[in-house]
């Protein structure tokens, strides 16, 4: 028995959106590689079932018009690295709001957003949730002022904006140096690709320091990528700093808990993830990271209608491991969101997830790559090898289809884990 979509409560100045005649609606917030996939995920399963858009509505709502390819913004040329989100969601029926989601009422299943600087609200008999991660920002003094990021598309440009102007400002001593902060995969790709930039930017003699609180970078990478990763540093001129510990960033550079000073004109934090804020306003415990709580199926556990997917949920995706904040991950989590959230409107058995294999590839910039499967990260290539792997993915595996098909589109949802990505070498 179908429902209707109540009204939207109107509260003064709050424009309603839900008394459109559309029989049920379902809402994905958010359309990086979750959201994007779980909005192809549930089109696909109502078209599998020959249900259209007027009995069943899907909605996307994202701040920008883009499905931001997040994992490539270390790369020096960002230019068309996105999707437009038209081209994807607009073949497959699928509406997309451009806004800024602001709060979820659960108990009265409405979401709030802004948009063109007016607030609004929509109804939802199922949410998806999928605003992803932020980086994290501790309370340094001057780090949220004076420190790049390679977080969004947006950070990202700016921070090769700024490297690319650095020979126009007026001479300092940290003028050719940049400070990356956080010796993680995401600390480890911008460094990588920095010297290259600087180069780029009519620096002859660049000099770029990767430090971290670990005492050993790349440690956390296993004992066979440790070696690889270290050899590839080296090989770039970077300088690998463990046992830092940064107390303070301005514009001229870092200083350390020690009171050692580092002279940098460019300080990049990579330190660290959180789950969106958002994740708060859900009645459920979250995990350290703020994530929320789901089940295989990605229904948030113990809620009735609302899913979460990527690096705003959690789960053990083999029974044992838990999920990690990762593409690898956000993308079956999508797809199988969107069609898990379609079965539980429609009063079907849900499909559980499991993923059974964990790679990790890490691009090392002009060197190459390093490629660890498991979770105990065996070796399984180095080099240029591992570079075509990480160039497949980053380019090809990881994209929606760009054809504008909706056949193709549709076909590229199915709630299925892909096979681990291509080994060379
Ligand atoms: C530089 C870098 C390299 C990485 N490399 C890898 C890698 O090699 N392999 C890997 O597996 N993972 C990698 N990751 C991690 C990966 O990018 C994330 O795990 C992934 O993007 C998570 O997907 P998601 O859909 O959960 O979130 P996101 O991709 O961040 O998508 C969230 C979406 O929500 C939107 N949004 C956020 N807040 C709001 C709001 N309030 N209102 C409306 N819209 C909003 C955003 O615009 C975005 O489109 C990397 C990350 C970075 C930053």
């Amino acid at each position: 028995m179908r429902r209707s979509i109540p009204l939207t409560p109107t509260p003064s100045g709050i424009s309603a959106d839900g008394g459109d005649g559309v029989a049920q609606r379902i809402v994905v917030l958010g359309a990086g590689f979750a959201g994007l996939w779980s909005a192809i995920g549930a089109a696909r399963a109502l078209d599998e079932l020959g249900i259209g858009a007027d009995r069943v509505e899907i909605v996307a709502i994202d701040m920008t018009a883009w499905h931001s390819i997040r994992v490539r913004n270390y790369e020096a040329d960002l230019e068309g690295t996105r999707v437009s989100l038209d081209s994807v969601l607009g073949p497959i029926g699928v509406r997309r709001l451009e806004g800024e989601v602001t709060g979820v009422d659960v108990a009265g299943r409405t979401v709030a957003y802004a948009a063109n600087g007016a607030p609004h609200s929509i109804a939802y008999d199922r949410l998806v949730f999928a605003l992803g991660s932020r980086l994290a920002h501790p309370p340094i003094p001057g780090l949220a002022t004076h420190a790049f990021d390679v977080d969004t598309h947006a950070a990202a440009e700016r921070l090769n904006a700024h490297i690319a102007a650095l020979p126009h400002r007026a001479s300092s001593p940290g003028q050719s140096t940049v400070l990356v902060v956080g010796g993680g995969p995401t600390g480890i790709e911008a460094a990588t690709e920095i010297p290259g930039k600087l180069r780029a930017a009519g620096i002859a003699a660049p000099r770029v320091i990767l430090a971290d609180h670990a005492p050993r970078i790349g440690a956390d990478m296993g004992a066979g990528a440790l070696p690889v990763i270290e050899e590839a540093l080296a090989a770039l001129g970077i300088e690998a700093l463990g046992g830092v510990s940064v107390a303070a960033v301005d514009a001229e550079g870092a200083t350390l808990a020690t009171g050692e000073r580092i002279a940098a004109a460019t300080v990049v934090w990579c330190a660290g993830m959180q789950a969106h804020p958002l994740t708060a306003q859900f009645p459920v415990e979250r995990d350290r990271l703020g994530r929320l709580p789901v089940e295989p199926s990605l229904k948030i556990k113990g809620l009735a209608a609302e899913f979460a997917a990527g690096d705003a949920a959690w789960f053990l995706v083999d029974g044992v491991h838990c999920s990690v904040m990762s593409c690898q991950h956000g993308r079956p989590m999508g797809r199988f969101a969107g069609h898990n959230v379609v079965c539980n409107l429609l009063d079907r058995p849900m499909l559980p997830l499991r993923i059974d294999w964990y790679t990790t590839i890490l691009d090392l910039g002009p060197w190459g790559a390093v490629y660890t499967e498991g979770w105990d990260r065996q070796l399984v290539s180095q080099g240029s090898a591992a570079k075509r792997t990480k160039e497949i993915i980053n380019r090809e595996r990881i994209y929606p289809p760009r054809s504008g098909k909706r056949r193709e589109i549709l076909d590229s949802a199915g709630p299925t884990v892909q096979a681990p990505p291509v080994r060379f070498g």
